[in-house]
């Protein structure tokens, strides 16, 4: 299986999640070939591909990286939206530190928005574990493994929202995972149940990932209704 791992605006941290997968890692390498990465190996062309795994928000002022995306398109069988700033604009796009990227914010889209998605991969960064399965999953065709991914492709705003969802329909069993998960420390458990803090959260999706009571498609379900 032929790989390229392009970067856009993006910290690289989702690659760092990659290669921090150790023994597995060289497994998969024996079963892909890695025919484009900018940072780890030096070939400047992109080349035909099965999988092209695009990690980072597209920036709609920056014409190159739009190319880059479009060919990547072109070239790919099966495009995989890899974390949170490709899926859903992440921090680029929801960040309120005090040093906000130039351009503005709202320059930063999740890279539906220019080209479509096969399959979205929620965290900032994914779990080594969730990247290894969603690989093995693709070399396999495991379809229903790989459902929720592809459900969640064609939604670019999950949240904590989504973790709001579940307790209001009392499905939470206050666990406290998704408070533990969040990298900004948006959720707070207050009396046993996840309050989130909408002003903070980067909607990364991590916290919907990682909750046991969500079930994916369920709650896409709901929120495209
Ligand atoms: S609440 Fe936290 S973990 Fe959930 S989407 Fe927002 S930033 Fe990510
Ligand atoms: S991870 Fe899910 S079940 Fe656990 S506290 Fe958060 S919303 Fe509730």
């Amino acid at each position: 299986m032929k790989v390229v791992h392009l970067q856009l605006s993006s910290c690289c941290g989702c690659l760092i999640s990659l290669t921090d997968t150790y023994e597995k890692l060289l497994e998969i390498l024996n079963k892909i070939e890695l025919v484009y990465c900018q940072t780890l190996i030096d070939v400047r062309e992109i080349k035909e591909c099965d999988v092209a795994l695009v990690e980072g928000a597209v920036c709609l002022e920056d014409e190159h990286s739009i190319e880059l995306l479009k060919e990547v398109r072109e070239k790919a069988k099966l495009v995989v939206a890899l974390g949170a700033c490709a899926s859903f604009g992440g921090i680029t796009r929801f960040c309120k530190g005090n040093q906000p990227p130039k351009p503005v914010h709202t320059s930063f889209v999740p890279i539906s928005k220019v080209i479509k998605v096969d399959l979205s991969i929620p965290g900032c960064p994914p779990s080594p574990e969730q990247i290894v399965n969603i690989i093995e999953a693709v070399i396999k065709g495991d379809t229903e493994y790989l459902e929720p991914f592809i459900r969640l492709s064609e939604n670019t705003e999950t949240c904590g929202c989504e973790i709001i969802k579940v307790v209001n329909t009392s499905r939470c069993m206050g666990c406290g995972t998704c408070s533990a998960s969040c990298p900004t420390r948006a959720i707070t458990m207050v009396d046993g149940k996840p309050v989130v803090n909408t002003s903070i959260c980067i909607k990364c999706g991590v916290c919907s990932v990682q909750c046991p009571r969500i079930e994916f498609p369920k709650i896409l379900e709901k929120l495209e209704g």
